[in-house]
């Protein structure tokens, strides 16, 4: 049985959790190791039944206690180079032993569940999402999105549950009082994906036999958990037989099964 739950998410910090019966892992670690422990704690799970922490790119939202949660718990982690290099000081902080490389597009195993990382558009070294495969389910893993590539949507289809980024509202976005620069950033290709693309992205996987949905990422400034949701759900086209949640910012989402 493959189970996912959001522990903290949006752009103050992202942690992700994916189960299955015998194993669990962490997508990133971008809060304090506390708040992951507590986290963890409240779902029964203790530091020492995790398995491995992977990485999606060296942004602090996704790596803020990566190096003191591998220390101390010793658990290794998971990286493709350009990220390891990115991750400079903080990488040495991390034991050798605990240092693995992926290669972005190469499957590799980790506990029992078959990874697949695929590159995602966005500003910074090597940026990926994950794809991963347990008891014949496959779950899919994309934050930190400027745009959705045709190739993108073509690693992601197919799944049954997403874990999706919905950023901003782009009106929002525009009346906000960030500096024209970073708004320009965050609506750049290159930037984070905003809550119309999220929808339109999972009307079409939806169609592809998605039916589960958790919205992740969400901005402090820039959006609000219901005005996310109303919007992904606004993109669809037919009937929804769907489950779309959003992901809070400050504690975990309930577990969710993949069916
Ligand atoms: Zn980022
Ligand atoms: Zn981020």
């Amino acid at each position: 049985m493959l189970k996912y739950c959001s522990l903290y998410s949006g752009s103050t910090g992202n942690s992700f959790l994916v189960q299955s019966n015998n194993s669990n892992i962490l997508i990133d670690a971008g809060v304090s190791s506390k708040k992951i422990v507590d986290a963890l704690t409240s779902l029964n799970i203790s530091m020492d039944q995790v398995n491995a922490i992977l990485v999606t790119h060296e942004h602090i939202d996704h790596i803020k206690s990566l190096a003191t949660i591998s220390k101390k718990y010793n658990i290794p982690v998971y990286a493709n180079q350009k990220t390891w290099n990115a991750l400079g000081d903080l990488s040495n902080k991390i034991s050798n032993d605990n240092k693995k490389t992926f290669n972005t597009f190469e499957n590799f195993k980790v506990a029992d569940f078959e990874i697949f990382p695929f590159n995602t558009p966005h500003d910074a070294a090597e940026p990926c999402g994950f794809n991963i495969y347990n008891s014949g389910k496959k779950i899919s893993i994309a934050t930190d999105l400027g745009c959705v590539t045709k190739e993108l949507l073509e690693h992601i289809k197919n799944s049954s549950s997403i874990l999706l980024e919905a950023n901003y509202d782009p009106n929002i976005l525009k009346c906000s009082r960030y500096p024209f620069l970073l708004k320009q950033r965050i609506s750049s290709n290159i930037g984070h994906l905003s809550n119309n693309s999220a929808g339109k992205t999972l009307s079409y996987l939806y169609k592809l036999g998605l039916n589960q949905a958790l919205l992740i990422h969400l901005s402090k400034e820039n959006n609000f958990p219901e005005l996310a949701y109303e919007t992904v759900l606004s993109e669809f086209t037919e009937h929804k037989n769907i489950s779309i949640n959003v992901a809070p910012r400050d504690n975990p989402s309930r577990l969710f099964e993949v069916c």
